[in-house]
């Protein structure tokens, strides 16, 4: 099968940031030519699809590094409350609630407005029934990291069983639907999982070549009261513990000292960003612009729809740049083109994922159509192209999603799941 799509404006995302007039070619999920111009007629005859892309952006789909999607349908539930609070009072105890037909409806809520406002790639930790979540992942044709999130609260005997469930998960799905499902390791947070239970989690780890995610230092309370309890801090802990030896992502990081951003630049830890949801708990802002000084890969993620109160990229990116600017009283902190990095190649790299998160021959073919025929992005050239994508994009200007080459949506029409069924069962779970 091979696409052509010309007459196309790329968003490369590549080294130099090019942006392209011209083509793509897509065969066997990759990109076969990235090309500036328009393709000879034998191209056109030779392709068993033409798009006509004239007009239209074509730039990497958002790879979004961390969110929860079981918990989709607890969107608005326990809003404006404290961290822990809202934790231990609204989201824990009604997880347990949760059936396992609810948390397929969350999860395949989830995964069409992720589609819709053009997500290829996402990562999920959740701790309850993830071989549902695989089978919806490869139904849906997504890319994705899925976690067993674990917290070791509990006896070593449960601890032991949680870890099984995540090695379970890595040997049956790691590298199913044509390599797009990964499985790795989720222990919740240095605050749910007690050193012993990590340690067993590294071994783990380096057992079944596995990399590892993490919560760490989300909010102020947690990182003293960690401080208080071992005398150290949460990244010093962790690094202790063996955790930054294999692979790993945290999630957050927005109470980070000089000598833990040392530290994580050191064992090359990449960071999810997550600022809606660190803004709607009130934990604070991730100094960013210094983890970047550092040399730490940063990448984009919206945690989950109970702490965002969505699961849309373009407004995280769009978040991630404007309050930087302001906190710093700086608008020169954060520039367009490498807040859209984070949500695109640094999250690839985050995720351990080589080959996707730009635009080139032999990369796979992740990628979104966007039309900027709409006034808000007008007027527009190529060099205003990047501005635009950051400051001025919504979801509904995204109208084409490809996964591995496959078209996912077509002019906002999901291809392979049911969004009207799924958004009305999910609705029907409230009454
Ligand atoms: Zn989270």
């Amino acid at each position: 099968m091979k696409l052509l799509i010309h007459s196309v404006t790329i968003v490369t995302m590549n080294e130099n940031d090019d942006i392209v007039d011209g083509y793509v070619v897509v065969e066997d999920g990759k990109f076969k030519e990235v090309t500036a111009g328009y393709p000879n007629d034998s191209l056109i005859d030779q392709a068993d699809e033409t798009i006509n892309g004239q007009g239209k952006w074509l730039m990497p789909g958002f790879v979004n590094t961390h969110g929860h999607l079981g918990s989709s349908l607890l969107r608005g539930a326990g809003d404006d409350m404290p961290l822990m609070d809202w934790l231990q009072n609204v989201m824990w105890p009604n997880e347990q609630r949760l059936t396992k037909e609810d948390v397929e409806k969350a999860a395949k809520l989830a995964v069409v407005e992720m589609i819709k406002s053009g997500t290829t790639t996402f990562l999920d930790m959740y701790h309850l029934h993830m071989e549902q979540m695989a089978e919806l992942t490869i139904e849906s044709n997504m890319r994705a990291v899925l976690c067993r999130g674990m917290i070791g609260l509990c006896s070593e005997e449960e601890q032991y069983g949680k870890i099984n469930e995540s090695v379970s998960l890595h040997k049956h799905f790691h590298g199913e639907n044509a390599g797009k499902l990964h499985v790795a390791l989720a222990p919740h947070a240095p605050y749910t999982c007690p050193p012993a239970f990590l340690e067993k989690v590294v071994d783990a780890a380096e057992k079944h070549n596995m990399w590892i995610h993490t919560h760490v230092a989300e909010t102020k309370r947690e990182v003293l009261e960690h401080k208080e309890k071992y005398n150290e801090t949460q990244v010093s802990h962790l690094n202790k513990l063996g955790l930054f030896d294999v692979p790993c992502l945290i999630a957050h990081g927005v109470h980070l000292n000089d000598e833990e951003q040392h530290i994580l630049s050191e064992k090359n830890v990449s960071v999810s960003h997550n600022p809606m949801s660190n803004l709607k708990l009130g934990s604070g802002i991730a100094n960013i612009p210094e983890l970047i000084n550092k040399g730490i890969n940063v990448a984009i993620g919206t945690d989950s729809t109970a702490s965002n109160n969505n699961l849309s990229m373009v407004e995280e990116l769009r978040f991630a740049s404007l309050i930087h600017k302001g906190t710093y009283q700086d608008p020169t902190v954060t520039q367009s083109k490498d807040i859209l990095k984070m949500a695109t190649v640094n999250g690839a790299k985050a995720l351990q994922l080589e080959d996707i998160g730009f635009i080139q021959e032999g990369s796979f073919a992740d990628f979104i159509l966007i039309n900027p025929d709409r006034a808000h992005l007008t007027p527009w050239n190529k060099e205003r192209v990047h501005s635009h994508l950051v400051y001025a994009l919504k979801d509904d200007d995204i109208s084409d999603v490809f996964v591995q080459g496959k078209q996912l949506m077509k002019d906002r029409e999901l291809l392979f799941l049911d969004e009207q069924k799924i958004v009305a069962d999910a609705q029907a779970f409230l009454f």
